[in-house]
Formats: structure tokens, sequence, C-alpha cells
């Protein structure tokens, strides 16, 4: 173990202190803590200007909104066909609605659900799709939303890693019908925890906002069985100022990523996703696939290596979803039914990338990928 600083694969962006404190004391002032306060009220503005938007809803954290997603289309029995290539929080969202997840292999040029094999998924149970857009990588939505369309199923989209992403300047969250995001400390939009979902009209948000909130409507109705999922005023604060910083973030996450292409481009065994010139990324994860054959050690042994250097590379997302206790058994969580993700989750490492990361830093994360050091 070297003494050199620990290098984390990414870094919270954090608010200038004085400017939090400064916040903070208005929310003592005004004593409103929670429940729609001035300071959720403009983070729902600004975020919805910022994303290019019309309908957002602050959630307390990223994995409600999945959850609240199916339950504002109504989606309570049958099954949601989605990829085991994610979070695990993808999967417990459609498991919690007493949903049946059904999974299917992705794409290995991006990571994402492969659209040429959803048809073969859907039975006569299959009430939507519950895309993600892995490392902020957009999905083929137009295959995606042709396959639905004729099938009469709802898409939701995790976009928990697409914050900012555009395609063909259209914002990626105005797909399908329900999109959502996690703005958790790790991703790279933060509210400490929190997230959201995007809709398309506002008599949805509307109900988004009711099952927010125990489902109620009034002061004497409820109209559905509702969660709480309400993001605070401190935290809305916080997001708040993160939002005038988080344009110079991704910047910065956009230049060790163009350092990365450029030096580990041509190391036998290491290949990179492909970018593409008419998406705007938001830089959020590095992920480098290691060929143990040509590359002569294992991504495990390279992940070590890495580690015995004061690097934390993350392995997302090894292993599969489809593997954990809860799920494994399912029929369509045979490995055999997902070779492209297995082989991705095998091979797949994700380099530290974030706003504060220096050149020197990477120069050492690189030198040890080039096998240099
Ligand atoms: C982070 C994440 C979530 C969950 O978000 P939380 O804010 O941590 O609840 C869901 N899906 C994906 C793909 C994620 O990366």
């Amino acid at each position: 173990m070297n003494d050199s600083k620990m290098i984390t694969v990414t870094s919270p962006l954090l608010p200038d202190l004085k400017e939090f404190y400064n916040s903070l004391e208005k929310i003592w002032d005004s004593k409103w803590l929670t429940n729609n306060g001035s300071f959720h009220q403009r983070l729902e503005k600004a975020l919805a200007e910022y994303l290019g938007v019309e309908y957002i809803s602050l959630f307390t954290n990223g994995t409600l909104p999945l959850i609240t997603a199916l339950q504002a289309l109504g989606l309570t029995k049958g099954e949601v066909i989605t990829t085991p290539y994610s979070f695990v929080a993808t999967t417990h969202s459609i498991w919690w609605n007493g949903l049946t997840p059904v999974f299917v292999d992705v794409d290995p040029n991006t990571g994402n659900i492969d659209p040429e094999k959803i048809e073969a998924a859907i039975t006569e149970d299959t009430v939507a799709i519950m895309p993600v857009h892995v490392y902020g990588q957009p999905c083929d939505h137009e295959r995606i939303e042709a396959i639905a369309k004729k099938h009469n199923l709802k898409v939701i989209y995790d976009a928990a890693h697409a914050f900012g992403v555009c395609k063909n300047g259209e914002s990626v969250l105005k797909w399908g019908d329900i999109s959502t995001l996690s703005f958790h400390a790790t991703k790279v939009y933060g509210t400490i925890e929190g997230g959201a979902i995007v809709c398309r009209s506002r008599e949805m948000k509307t109900k988004i906002d009711n099952l927010r909130n125990f489902g109620i409507v009034d002061e004497v109705s409820v109209a559905y069985p509702g969660i709480n999922g309400k993001m605070d005023e401190a935290r809305a604060a916080f997001g708040l100022l993160n939002l005038k910083q988080v344009d110079a973030a991704i910047s910065k996450r956009k230049q060790v990523a163009e350092r990365y292409r450029k030096e580990l481009t041509g190391v036998d065994g290491v290949t990179f996703l492909q970018e593409e010139t008419n998406i705007r990324y938001n830089y959020g994860y590095f992920p480098i696939f290691v060929n143990e054959e040509k590359y002569g050690i294992s991504r495990d042994a390279l992940y070590v290596k890495l580690k015995e250097n004061n690097i934390l590379g993350r392995r997302y997302f090894y292993p599969l979803i489809s593997t954990f206790e809860p799920y494994r058994t399912y029929f369509s969580a045979a490995p055999s039914n997902l070779p492209i993700a297995t082989k991705m989750a095998e091979e797949v490492l994700c380099l530290p990338i974030h706003h504060a990361l220096s050149n020197e830093e990477v120069s050492r994360i690189v030198d040890i990928v080039r096998k240099i050091k």
C-alpha cells in the first residue's frame, strides 16, 4: 500500500458552505422545513428549466420515484421487462409493486437493454418496459417505444445516470411515459439524497405529487395508498446551490474522460464504449472493459492492483441484478438468457471520474492501467 491520497470513483459536488449557511438561516427564519416549501418549489422550477422538461416532481431519493412511477401508471399486476445490468434499485422497484421483473439481455455497444430481444420476452402478462440509460448512454428509445406502442405497454426510463443528457438537442427525460432521476451524493448532480420524476402532463404531475404525500388530495381526502417521498427544504436549498456549479463539474468530468480515451486507446485488451457526436453526455462514469486473455490479467486483478495503489475503481454493474438472491430463480435470470450482460459484468471496471480529480491523479491511474507502473 503506498501513502498517496486515496482516489475514489466519484466525489460529491458540495455547495459553498457560507452560501449553504445563508440558505439554512432563511429556513430557520421561515420555520418551514418540508412539504412543498419555497426552496422545494424553486428547485422544481430551476430543474425543469435546466433539464428542458415541463413537469418534474422532487423526491427524497431516487428509488421512490421508480416505485411511484409504476403506481402512477396504475401498474399493480403483471410482468415488467427490464435490464439486469443496472443498480439493484431498478428491479427492486418492480418487486415492491407486486410485479414480476423479466430480464432481457443488453446491447454490447451501449450496455442498455437490447430492443431486438424485447419482443421475445413479451407475454400476455407484460404491462411495461423499464429500461435504464446506463452510464448516461441514451437507450434506443425509438425502437423501444415502437415495440411498446405495438403491444400497448408503458415505458418508464430509469434515468438515474442521465442528468442533463440530450440527444439531437432533446433531453432524454422527455422519452417514454415517465423518467426518473437520482440526486444521490455519488451522482453527477446531487442533493445529498434525492431524486425526481419527469412526466408528460399537468394531471400526471398532480397525481405523482399526491402519491408522494401519502395520496393526500386535500385536508379531507386521500385518493391513493401513497407514500412519503417528500424532499425537505435543507436538501432543496443544497440542490439549488449545486445547480449553479453542475455545468462546471460536467466540463471537468469531460476533460478526464477525454484524457482516458486518448491515453488508453490502443491498450491491448482494454476497450470502452463509443461516443456519438449527436449526444450531450454528462460523463458520470468511465467504464472500461478488460479482456483477460488479451490484457494479460483479469479485471479483478486490475481492480486489486489499483486498490493497492490507493485507487478505488468500482465494478458497476457486477454482479448482475439477476444473480442476486431475490431474483436468481426467475426463469429470465438464467445466465444463458443474458450472455452479453454476463460478459460485461465480468469485464467492467469504472475508473475514477469527477470534478475534483487532478491531472496528476489521472496520470497515476493511466500509468497503472497501461502497466507503466
Ligand atoms: C443510484 C441509482 C438508483 C437509486 O437512486 P437512489 O437515489 O440511490 O435511491 C436507481 N437506479 C440507478 C440506475 C441508479 O444508479
